[in-house]
Order: C-alpha cells, then structure tokens, then sequence
C-alpha cells in the first residue's frame, strides 16, 4: 500500500506541475493519505535526525526559514514544507514528494511548520523529536475557536512523547502553561533585556492568568502578551530562559543583539529588522542547538539571513508619496511591516489582496502574517482588492479598530482613498499582492519611472 500510495502520488504531482493546475501542494499528500493512511509515519521514521514541528500563532513561517538556513550552514539536507501548505496534507505531500518508491527520504532531517489544528495528526503519525511553540494570538474562530482551546489542543498534542524535546517560549504565558501537558524535557528561550518594554495594549490577547484567572503583573511587556509575568495569587512566574537574547538593538532594516547559547555567547548583527525577528531568530538557534549545530554555524546564518523583500517603489498619489511594497507570502509580509514599524509609529497602511492565479489563489497565507507582533493601535488601514473582505478580517483579528480601517474594493479608489488620509509630508505604505500592484502601477504610475531598489529607498526615509 505504501508503494502505491507515493506512486501515485508521485504521478498527481507531476500532472500538477506540468499542467500548471495547481494543488500540487496538497493534493499529492491527501490521495497519498487516502490510499495508506500511515504513509507520513512510515517516511518519517527513515530521516536521520527526525522531525521537528514549529508550531504556534506567530513566526512559523519565518523561524523554519532561518532554521532551513542554519542546518544547511551546517551541512544537513533539510526537508521543509511549502508556507501556507501547513496542514497535514501539506506535510505528506512534501515528504511523499521528497520519498523513492521504496520510501527511503533523501534529506537528513525535516523541519515543518504546522497549525495548531492539526497538531494532534501530525504529531501522532510524525513523532517529532522536537517540537517548537512560538506563541499564540487570537486567531480566525472559524479555524480554531478560542485562545485557550487552542491551547488545550497543542497541550494534549504534546503528550505521551516522553522521547520529545518540547520548547516553549518563557515570555508568553499561555506556551509556558503547556509545561503542565509535556512528559519529556522541555527548553525555555525568552529575552533578558529589561530595557525592551512596550506601554501599547494592542494584541493583549492573554492578560489573565491561566492557572487562576487572576490579571498577570509584567515586570516588562514586549510585545502583545509577552514580556516578563508573574501572577500575584498563584505565584506562577515565568520560567528563565536556557538559551536567550539580550542586549538588543533596533533599527530600521536590522537588528544587533546578544544571543546566549548553552556555552557560547554571540554577538550577532541580522539583516533582518524587528523585535519579533529576534524571537524568530532566539527560536530557531535554540532548536539548531539542541540538534547540536556549533555557534560558529549558527552565527554565521544569522548574519547572513537576507529579508525576503519582494520590489519596493515610491509612486505618487494626489500628490502625497506611497511607498509600495510587494507581498506574495507571510515571510515577506513580515519583513516588510517590520521595516514599515521599526520606529513603533503609526502609520497609514494599504493592504490589497487579489486572488488571481499570479498572486496565488490560496490566500489563507494572510492567517500567516505576524500583525500582532506589530503595535498596530492608531495605524489606519485601507484594506482592498477583490479579497478586500479578507484582508479585512484579518486585521479585525490583530484588533485593528474598526474606526481606523477602511475596505473598498475598488483598487483605485482604495488608493485615493490611502493618499487623502496622509498629512502633508507624510509617506504612506501600501502592500499589494503581484496583479493588484500591476493594477496600481497601471493607475498611477507613467511608463519612465523606473523602480528603486533597496538602496534608493532607504533615502526615503523607512
Ligand atoms: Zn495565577
């Protein structure tokens, strides 16, 4: 049965790459599952070094990116799976695709990104050596209901693997209640940097003790509900991180900190700007460590790990300026509003998401993107494209209020509308996926203007 299942599935994803159809990200995995049911759990068990599971509201894209980075420094041959392919079905496809006939896989080790929901499934047929949990943000009901059931779900995933190395992060809360469901050993990462605080109560989303309900006391909050906690009736106190961050410096398209690992302490400078970048980063040099990659790896990835940025240009609307930033993927989007906020200001923001075959048509990504590590209170949004509504509840959820954000379908109008609600002065930023930015371009700007790269538009002031 397992023959035939990665046969044919091997066969939907060829059809699928050549005919251009699409679905060769799941598909392939959901007939694979249909035919042997135990096709994940029998590919897996042939990795070298296991599986490790990324999971959480938060930065899953990103740290299994850096981490992918880090490994290959390393020298490993790492098997991952698609962003926003992050369901089990996405997973069999990637190690179905990755498999021979006889289900021997060619990489050494796997790293996925999984949602919350499936985390169950997966760790059931996957028995990950590691398992990573970022942190968790309100996210859409219909996919998971509220905060503490989802919780509730990724605790009960954790149990009965006493072989499991459970990594949690210590500055959020809620994570560092699932201490209660693991049998195995669990690692905490954090941030040590008391100078790092934030009065913002955007993305509070966990303010009450989990234990007993009682309001959490912060010492230090960082972002959203993560920061330095303790509960002043039940004395749950947040645990001290092994492996941490300190010393951290922020600035507009990087980011410098201290990264503690178990013996070596690394002086690092990231291309890649943000606080929520350093928890990314903090994440994924903790599970390389586990792994037993040295520092001199871990630091040099870390350096080296470039921003995927898509093509920023600076057009002009009424005559107001709007720096245009192009997304096609969580990874993107988040380094885009990391370089958008790496001053903590607010600011006027379109977001403009079509689903047309170019921009891809799956665009549960969005569910991906990081708004609640941003402090997004006061920032005024133009939600559009022919997907409007979506984007639009998206940042409903990152508790936009509803006063400050506008959705208009209407590519051009939604535009005008971005530019009117500039001062004078006053750069706004729009980020359209690839046909609404073709759309604006079409409305907006004249055929000699020439796109800035990255240098050019750092003179104008992100
Ligand atoms: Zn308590």
């Amino acid at each position: 049965m397992k023959i035939l299942a990665i046969f044919i599935a091997k066969i939907i994803l060829f059809v699928t790459r050549i005919t251009h159809l699409g679905g060769g990200t799941t598909l392939p995995g959901l007939v694979a599952t249909k035919i042997d049911k135990n096709v994940i759990k029998k590919i897996s068990e042939r990795l070298k070094y296991g599986v490790v599971i990324i999971t959480g509201t938060n930065g899953k894209t990103t740290t299994a990116k850096i981490l992918t980075e880090i490994l290959t420094e390393e020298g490993f041959s790492v098997l991952t799976n698609p962003s926003g392919s992050n369901l089990a079905r996405g997973i069999a496809s990637s190690l179905v695709g990755a498999a021979t006939l006889s289900g021997s896989v060619e990489a050494d080790i796997a790293v996925f990104e999984v949602d919350e929901a499936t985390m169950s499934e997966v760790t059931t047929q996957l028995r990950p050596k590691i398992v990573l949990v970022t942190n968790l943000f309100r996210d859409q009901l219909d996919r998971y209901g509220e905060l503490d059931k989802t919780a509730a779900i990724i605790g009960k995933s954790l149990t009965g693997f006493s072989e499991m190395t459970t990594i949690l992060n210590a500055d959020d809360p809620l994570v560092s209640s699932l201490s209660d469901y693991v049998e195995g050993r669990i690692i905490y990462y954090g941030l040590e940097d008391t100078e790092i605080s934030t009065d913002s109560t955007a993305a509070m989303d966990s303010k009450d003790c989990m234990f007993c309900g009682h309001e959490l006391e912060y010492e230090s909050r960082y972002l959203g509900h993560l920061g330095r906690w303790k509960c002043p009736n039940c004395r749950r106190i947040r645990t001290k991180p092994h492996i941490w961050v300190s010393e951290i410096s922020l600035e507009p398209l990087k980011s410098s900190y201290s990264l503690k690992l178990r013996r070596e302490e690394l002086k690092i400078e990231m291309p890649l700007p943000g606080l929520y970048n350093i928890y990314n980063a903090l994440a994924a040099a903790t599970i390389a460590t586990l792994i037993g990659v040295g520092a001199p790896a871990i630091s040099h990835a870390l350096r080296s790990c470039e921003a995927a940025f898509g093509r920023m240009e600076l057009i002009e609307v009424s005559g107001k300026k709007i720096m245009m930033l192009l997304v096609k993927n969580p990874t993107g989007a988040n380094q885009a509003l990391a370089a958008i906020f790496s001053d903590n200001k607010a600011k006027k923001i379109g977001f403009y998401l079509n689903d047309n075959f170019a921009d891809g048509t799956d665009i549960s990504w969005i569910w991906d993107v990081d708004f609640e590590y941003f402090d997004l209170a006061k920032t005024k949004f133009v939600a559009s494209g022919n997907r409007a509504e979506d984007i639009a509840l998206r940042l409903k959820y990152a508790q936009v209020d509803k006063n400050y954000l506008h959705s208009e379908k209407d590519i051009m109008i939604a535009t005008e509308k971005l530019a009117e609600l500039l001062d004078e002065g006053e750069i706004g930023y729009l980020l359209p996926t690839y046909t609404a930015m073709v759309e604006v371009r079409s409305h907006f700007v004249s055929k000699d203007d020439q796109l800035c790269d990255m240098g050019k538009v750092t003179k104008h002031g992100i």
